[in-house]
């Protein structure tokens, strides 16, 4: 039984090697930046750019006139400085992971601020505490972090942005025992839109650090810093069941009615529904137990039978993993608790990011929120494969324990149990063709609104990194209060909406 290794892009890149004419022919509102700071400012002309340029989704073809890679603050100050005053739009990314690509709108006439050489990380002497650049990726910080003997949570995949992933609200693994992204931001340094920098925190700027934790992304400033709350690693079960189609009635019968109402916050596990074989749809449960520090493992094995025992559950991985030093050791066993190997795995991130990495694709994206994996959506969900050359990823990100614990200084809005599901789909022959397109749409369309019309959904209610605009109203959202507040604070802290390739758009 193999881990596979994600392979990971490197965050620096080499600096910038354009002359002052490259940069008048094809951007002179930068000048003033180049200037200061030729080696950040990179164009078509630096063979760079096409490295650093693209987004995650291949659907995202806008081309920024110039990415901008500060290595700084100071950097991050006179790029939004130069951009207002030459009215360049300006987009900001870290990860790169925006379903829509709404970060780069716009920027094939302006900049695209490209965050990912701000990935430090610095631990605090208590080892309570972290300060990581706002470019941070996850995988860089759960090794960096593993090295020191500890831990945070992150998302499901090694390329997130620390920052986009946790300031939307930060679903993973680790949601349930640990909250989410958002529960774990102590504080953040972001440049604002008149190029100042603020401290922000519960008791700084609180009703921006309030927005900043959970509204959504890139509509408040630029982060440049990060203060997250780090833990001692705790003992992991983790591992992968497989269940067929044949199988989903009776399995999902029993999930809803046996698992799902009594999920132990120990359990952060997920469940997937897919067809990679295009004619052989899939249930894929990843099993995630968390044991914190002075809790027994035992009591995820003995969870794991349940799991087990659901009708055609086929184990595909079960591993037992634990820190010693800086290392993580996995004893992988079969599914009758037989030892198969004892494996060190040189870091945390390294087994975090052993599932295969979804690959950057054209997506069509749908979700909807809903009370659970209920019986009424099982159904709904049993109906859906009827085209096998469409493939349809449905993961179902559960939020409970204290991934749903109140929290009054953030506005984070969903904090009532509930499922995710977040659909991905596309055209195996037709992708991008009209033909290919109208398909996926319709069966996308034919899942959503068969979810919707169980009654179990809560329609409109939306999580902003995952659930696309078509379904999502901000009102049902947020609430109308927290939605007047959210906006308040926007016409405080960026009044000319110059950050407007973020998400929600408050229309303020
Ligand atoms: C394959 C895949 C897996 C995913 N898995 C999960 C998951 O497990 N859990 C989950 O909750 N979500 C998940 N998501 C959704 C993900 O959280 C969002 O797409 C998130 O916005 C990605 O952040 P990013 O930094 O990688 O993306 P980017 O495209 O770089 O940025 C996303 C947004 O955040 C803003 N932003 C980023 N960094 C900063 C900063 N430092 N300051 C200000 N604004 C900033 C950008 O302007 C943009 O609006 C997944 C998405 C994909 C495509």
């Amino acid at each position: 039984m193999q881990f596979q290794k994600a392979v990971l892009q490197s965050t620096q890149v080499p600096p910038a090697s354009l002359t002052r004419n490259d940069i008048a022919a094809e951007i002179p509102g930068l000048l003033p930046l180049y200037d200061e700071f030729p080696d950040i400012v990179y164009t078509k002309a630096d063979p760079v750019y096409e490295t650093i340029s693209p987004a995650f989704k291949t659907s995202t073809t806008t081309k920024p006139l110039a990415v901008v890679r500060p290595l700084n603050e100071s950097h991050v100050q006179a790029t939004v400085k130069a951009a207002r005053a030459a009215g360049l739009p300006l987009g900001i990314r870290s990860g790169g992971l925006e379903m829509a690509g709404r970060n780069y709108k716009g920027t094939d006439k302006g900049i695209l601020l490209d965050l990912r050489s701000l990935c430090s990380i610095n631990v605090s002497d208590d080892k309570t505490s972290a300060t990581i650049g706002g470019g941070t990726i996850a995988v860089d910080l759960a090794v960096s972090l593993s090295k020191q003997g500890i831990f945070t949570p992150i998302g499901w995949h090694p390329r997130l942005g620390y920052a986009g992933w946790a300031m939307a609200g930060g679903y993973g693994l680790y949601s349930s025992p640990y909250g989410l992204g958002v529960d774990n931001i102590l504080g953040a340094r972001p440049v604002l839109a008149d190029g100042s920098v603020v401290d922000v925190d519960d008791k700084n700027h609180p009703d921006l650090f309030w927005a900043l934790r959970g509204a959504g992304n890139g509509i408040w400033g630029v982060v440049t810093q990060l203060t997250i709350k780090v833990y001692p690693p705790p003992n992991l079960l983790i591992g992968t069941l497989k269940i067929l189609k044949k199988d989903w009635l009776a399995a999902l019968d029993e999930w809803a009615n046996n698992i799902e109402p009594n999920l132990p916050d120990e359990f952060g596990g997920e469940v997937y529904f897919r067809n990679p074989v295009l004619d052989s749809p899939e249930m894929i449960i990843f099993f995630a137990w968390c044991a914190k520090e002075g809790e027994d493992i035992q009591k995820g094995w003995d969870y794991f039978e349940k799991i087990k025992s659901l009708p055609g559950a086929e184990v595909q991985r079960i591993a037992e993993c634990e820190f010693r030093g800086i290392s993580l050791f996995c004893r992988i066993y079969d599914e009758r608790r037989r030892l198969l190997t004892n494996e060190r795995l040189a870091d945390f991130a390294t087994h975090l990011t052993s599932e295969p990495s979804a690959q950057p694709v054209s997506y069509q994206v749908r979700g909807v929120i809903a009370k659970g994996l209920t019986s009424n959506i099982a159904s709904v969900l049993n109906r859906q494969w009827t085209n096998p050359k469409i493939y349809s990823g449905i993961p179902c990100h559960c939020a409970h324990g204290n991934a749903i614990k109140p929290d009054p200084s953030a506005c984070f809005p969903l904090r009532y149990r509930h499922r995710l599901f977040p659909l991905n789909s596309r055209h195996s022959e037709l992708m991008g063709t009209e033909e290919g397109e109208s398909l996926v749409a319709e069966l996308s369309a034919r899942l959503i609104d068969g979810i919707k019309a169980t009654g179990d959904a809560y329609v409109g209610a939306s999580y902003q990194n995952l659930i696309p605009p078509v379904d999502t109203d901000l009102e049902v959202t947020f609430g109308k209060e927290t939605l007047e507040r959210l906006k308040t604070v926007k016409r405080k802290y960026d009044p000319d909406n110059f950050f407007s390739r973020g998400y929600p758009a408050l229309d303020v």
